[in-house]
């Protein structure tokens, strides 16, 4: 089984993806945890590349295919082979924060960002995508101040943001769980628990 984690800066993807690993890992599952971008040689080598605040002005064209070259590396390395094993594989983002934010943020046709992804990700789609909505302004504030290039974003580019990963969830309920990110750790781990529990077998 496949679960993608997405939502904006600082909606919590990151600890949320680390509470199911465990709860899976408890019920006897071996779990990959992975992230994007970031988690291959090369894709380490991008992730710097992506984020480094010298790389202001990087033409949008060029930071969806740096995005979506991690991608296609990611799938290939680690994705593909932990679901050959039989492991469940939870990433920390993936193709829809492509949609999100160099789609709607760049304002890159939406067309054309979902092709070069299902290209560089050879069609594969996760199981069930868990989108934390969070608005940008909480998720900012928790953060503590921008990081990275993408942070450091006016906050009108998280809300575009925001909108296209609601309305990407909005166009496929069934294959998404929208969780409110202002709800506590625990709420919101337990509301994960609870639609990943119906996907499981008995
Ligand atoms: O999730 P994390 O904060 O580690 O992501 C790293 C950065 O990359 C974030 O600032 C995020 O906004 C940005 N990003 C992006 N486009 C993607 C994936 C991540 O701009 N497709
Ligand atoms: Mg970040």
């Amino acid at each position: 089984m496949f679960i993608a984690f997405e939502g904006g800066e600082g909606s919590g993807k990151t600890t949320q993806s680390r509470l199911l690993a465990i709860w899976l890992r408890d019920q006897g599952y071996d779990v990959v945890q992975t992230r994007e971008p970031g988690s291959t040689k090369v894709g380490m080598r991008l992730r710097a590349i992506l984020l480094d605040a010298v790389h202001q002005g990087l033409s949008a064209r060029s930071e969806a295919l740096l995005y979506a070259a991690d991608r296609a590396e990611h799938v290939e390395k680690v994705i593909r082979p932990a679901l050959h094993r039989g492991s469940m594989v939870i990433s920390d983002r993936y193709v829809d924060s492509s949609l999100a934010y160099q789609g709607a943020g760049r304002a890159l046709d939406p067309g054309d960002v979902t092709r070069i992804n299902s290209w560089a990700t050879g069609g594969l789609v996760p199981d069930l995508t868990v989108l934390i909505d969070t608005p940008p302004s909480v998720g900012l504030t928790r953060l503590g101040g921008a990081a990275d290039r993408i942070e450091a974003e006016p906050l009108e580019f998280h809300e575009r943001v925001r909108r296209e990963f609601r309305s990407l969830a909005a166009a496929e309920p069934a294959r998404y769980a929208v969780i409110d990110g202002t709800l506590s750790e625990e709420e919101i781990s337990r509301l994960i628990q609870d639609r990943v529990r119906e996907m499981l077998p008995d």
